[in-house]
């Protein structure tokens, strides 16, 4: 039996050093995309569903891997954050997000507003705010058209340093939503303490809502927590006419998802909303 755990033994490093050989090829690779114009914003738009305008877009990083094609943020922003790579990233995608604004507000485009996702790691550096101040400057946008998205989670880790810069950002003028609202772990009691401007449905609630009777219900409570509080509110994920129905019937306007368009390159954003534009 010695012998057997001898076996297991071997068996389970060589399980661990091609586990690590995999992330630190990941690591370096993605280390390299910055450098390399590997990574990419796809820009996904924000309709006015009452008046079918376009008011916004959310940008959201690709990494286009030489060898391995697109890879999904979901893949490798947990590396970036456990690496640090997402101090970089993030400043890199903050940047070129409000050029592309800044761009989009030059050639006549001045009510669209730009959502750019913040992680966790990010939010706690200690520059941040200062980060975002920089960019504001340098791209010459209006802070208002800003919008950062932080998810619940990252707001209950340390209340008193977090209330504190989200006012700091505040200050700046930007505006700040709450994403994947209703998954996390916070309570309701919180959220009236959090300077916020806007809570976003998650995609999860929002599936399946003409159907399934919970998610309907659990919508509902959202879409009127967020009236209360006097937040915009704004649903992701939409597929569907019938779940675009249910979110209007409950005075939800502000639309993201598939069945408007899914997240396309700057380019074909423009072409598909904005009839003269170029870039
Ligand atoms: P998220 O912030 O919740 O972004 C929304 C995600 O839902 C996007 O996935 C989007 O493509 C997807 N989505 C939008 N509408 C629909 C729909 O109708 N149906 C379905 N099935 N999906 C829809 P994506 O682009 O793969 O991004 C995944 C996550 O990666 C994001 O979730 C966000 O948490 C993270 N992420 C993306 N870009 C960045 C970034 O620049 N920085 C940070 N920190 N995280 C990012
Ligand atoms: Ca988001
Ligand atoms: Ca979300
Ligand atoms: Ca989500």
């Amino acid at each position: 039996s010695k012998e057997k755990s001898g076996t297991y033994y071997h068996f389970f490093e060589s399980e661990m050093s091609n586990r690590n050989l995999e992330s630190i090829k990941l690591e370096n690779a993605l280390y390299k995309a910055l450098d390399n114009d590997e990574l990419e914003i796809y820009y996904q738009p924000q309709i006015d569903s009452k008046t079918n305008t376009l008011i916004g877009a959310e940008a959201l990083l690709r990494w286009i891997h030489p060898t391995e094609g697109m890879v999904s943020p979901v893949n490798f922003i947990p590396l970036a954050e456990e690496t640090g790579l997402i101090i970089p990233i993030g400043k890199w995608v903050l940047e070129n997000a409000c050029r592309q604004l800044m761009k989009w507000h030059a050639e006549g485009h001045t009510e669209l507003s730009i959502s750019v996702n913040l992680s966790g790691r990010q939010f706690e550096e200690d520059n941040l705010v200062s980060m975002v101040e920089a960019i504001i400057k340098e791209q010459k946008i209006d802070p208002e058209c800003l919008h950062i998205e932080l998810t619940e989670n990252q707001l209950i880790r340390n209340t008193g340093v977090t209330i504190k810069k989200m006012k700091e950002l505040k200050k700046l003028g930007v505006k700040i939503a709450i994403d994947d609202f209703g998954t996390g772990y916070s309570s309701l009691g919180y959220l009236k303490n959090f300077p916020i401007d806007a809570l976003k449905i998650d995609r999860s609630f929002v599936q399946d809502i003409e159907h399934d009777s919970d998610n309907a219900a659990i919508t509902d409570t959202i879409i009127t927590l967020a009236q209360n509080l006097k937040l915009n509110v704004i649903a992701e994920g939409v597929e569907t006419q019938e779940q675009l129905d249910f979110l209007m019937s409950k005075d939800c306007y502000i639309m993201q998802g598939f069945f408007f368009s899914k997240p396309v390159k700057a380019t074909e954003f423009a072409e598909k909303y904005f009839i003269n534009s170029s870039t």
